[in-house]
């Protein structure tokens, strides 16, 4: 990713929103989590590039965030999607995954690592550097025998939907910020999002825009064609040792949120949606495309 050329795309995308009494953002750089504005001399230390997705699930630098922003999101809401995918790997018993796990025998716990074959077989490692010795001894010689039953126990993993659920917006939104700037995101409807995403334990939007629903799509960016939901539909893939395809409703501003929340939880499985992929065009800096898009998001109504 080239940091210097997203930085200046973003500023053009300003000039041009500016220039075409679009918004009246007047400002450097401006972190599209937490709006606050930079100016071109604290780029260097205060922005950074932003994994979408993270980079622990297969993502790559798309965008540019704040250095706050990128570090609490790593370690607020980050860290708890990992884990909710590693749970769901570990579950099916996907090949190549390992996990950390421990046994129990009267007052002596074993610590192990349980690995899974690419035929589904399973392998105990015991690493006994990290073991009490007089427990491993035990288990060596009484428990860990051939052909016995032995009650192995899942270390626990970071388990909180709603943190996870920020992360899943979080990459969804910074996906369409990537493509389109701060054309319609800087609108004050998506402060609720924002707020949402870096306040991952308050409940400020209904749960929930996203879906893990099977998606038939390609991964990208899709405009709904139906006014109830209006708005646009990011697919992306979360990669693992295993494939998960994750599918975000993000609304228009003249769209509820919690309406456009009910309307995705009608969408059956396997039943096609209406919806157009987002035209090749430069969203951040061709003003003409950009009135286009603005147009789509605002130009229309559900009333005749
Ligand atoms: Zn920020």
């Amino acid at each position: 990713m080239d940091k210097l050329l997203c930085y200046n795309r973003s500023l053009t995308n300003l000039a041009v929103l500016r220039d075409a009494g679009l918004s009246s953002l007047d400002s450097d750089y401006i972190c599209p989590l937490c709006m606050r504005s930079f100016s071109k001399e604290c780029v260097r230390q205060d922005i950074t590039e932003e994994h979408v997705p993270q980079k622990s699930l297969g993502g790559i630098p798309l965008t540019l965030t704040c250095k706050d922003c990128n570090s609490s999101c790593g370690s607020d809401i980050d860290v708890y999607l990992f884990e909710s995918i590693q749970r769901i790997e570990q579950r099916a018993f996907l090949p190549g995954t390992d996990r950390r796990v421990s046994m129990q025998e009267g007052d002596g716990r074993l610590y192990g690592t349980l690995k899974v074959g690419e035929n589904q077989d399973l392998l105990l490692n015991i690493d006994t550097k990290h073991n009490n010795p007089k427990t491993w001894n035990y288990f060596h010689d009484n428990i860990l025998l051939e052909d016995s039953i032995i009650d192995i126990q899942d270390f626990p993993l970071k388990q909180d939907v709603r943190r996870s659920s920020a992360a899943i917006l979080k990459n969804a939104y910074l996906f369409l910020f990537a493509r389109t700037g701060y054309t319609f995101l800087s609108d004050t409807y998506y402060d609720s999002l924002r707020k949402q995403i870096m306040n991952p334990d308050a409940f400020i939007l209904p749960e929930r825009l996203w879906t893990f629903q099977n998606v038939s799509v390609q991964d990208g960016i899709y405009l709904t064609q139906d006014n109830h939901y209006r708005g646009f539909i990011i697919v992306y893939t979360l990669k693992l040792h295993g494939i998960h395809r994750v599918c975000v409703l993000i609304p228009t501003p003249k769209v509820e949120y919690l309406s456009a929340c009910m309307c995705l939880r009608t969408i059956e499985p396997h039943v096609p949606i209406r919806i157009l992929s987002l035209p090749n065009e430069d969203f951040l800096c061709d003003a003409t495309a950009i009135a286009r898009l603005k147009e789509w998001c605002y130009g229309w109504s559900l009333v005749f």
